[in-house]
């Protein structure tokens, strides 16, 4: 059975003074879910520090060292306390021009610096209302899963772009029709793939959690704004428990 992760994504915001709500969340962590908090960058030690807490990086570099300027490796990941590192965010596609290509490179890079890549997908609205859902994802999945990925090093978020910060929700059934196709397409390509964790991504919130979490093929949620503050975060990983 597939782990159970409720995994917070905080892109660009955090400060030192934020790292309460972190402290917070790491408190009421719950047994049998995998909490993961993907702070900026500058806040990854230390909050890799707070016992109950996995931590993530939100990119990598492909490259374990070098001549990249602002870049951060996995390695560097890893060496901050990350167990984790999410690939392929639909921001760092669109913002960095990152390709499926890309992503695959960044997740084969977390992989061998020991990281869990948490490999996002997901559909722009146009894609959507042209009926290509499918057609895109599957084309994402198989163009950024790396070789050699398995459920012990990667887990996939199906993020659908249009809800993504913009409080539009999928619905239970949009989800449970992605959710399905997903599980298929990772069985046949991944030996292990009935047990890789699918994360649902696009304002989850706690009075939506539990209907996505309640779907057979949702392992959990990578959330954005809602895991910025405990209050928001800890009922997500509650409702996720109790699933
Ligand atoms: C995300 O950024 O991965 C995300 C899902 O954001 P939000 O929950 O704010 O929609």
């Amino acid at each position: 059975m597939p782990r159970k992760i409720a995994a917070g994504n905080w892109k660009m915001n955090g400060l030192r003074a934020d790292l309460e709500q972190a402290r917070a969340i790491a408190a009421g962590a719950t047994d049998g879910v995998h909490a993961v908090l993907c702070p900026p960058a500058t806040l990854l030690a230390v909050a890799s520090d707070l016992s109950g807490l996995a931590t993530g990086g939100q990119t990598c570099h492909p490259a374990a060292k070098g001549a990249h300027t602002g870049d951060l490796s996995a390695a560097m990941l890893a060496d901050a306390g990350a167990s984790y590192c999410i690939v392929g965010h639909s921001e760092r596609r669109a913002d960095h021009g990152e390709s499926d290509a890309d992503v695959a490179a960044q997740a084969r890079a977390a992989h061998d610096a020991g990281l869990t890549a948490i490999l996002c997908i997901g559909e722009t609205l146009d894609q959507r209302e042209a009926g290509d859902t499918l057609a895109i994802l599957e084309a994402q999945l198989n163009g950024s899963l790396p070789d050699g990925a398995h459920a012990g090093n990667t887990v996939i978020a199906y993020e659908p772009v249009w809800a993504i910060g913009t409080g539009k929700v999928a619905s239970p059934d949009q989800v449970a029709e992605v959710h399905d196709a997903l599980r298929g397409w990772i069985v046949d390509v991944v030996p292990d793939g009935a047990d890789m964790a699918l994360l649902y991504g696009g304002s989850v919130k706690a009075s939506n959690a539990a209907e996505l979490f309640a779907l057979t093929n949702v392992d959990g949620a990578l959330v954005g704004g809602a895991s910025l503050t405990a209050d928001d975060f800890l009922p997500i990983v509650r409702a996720l428990a109790a699933a």
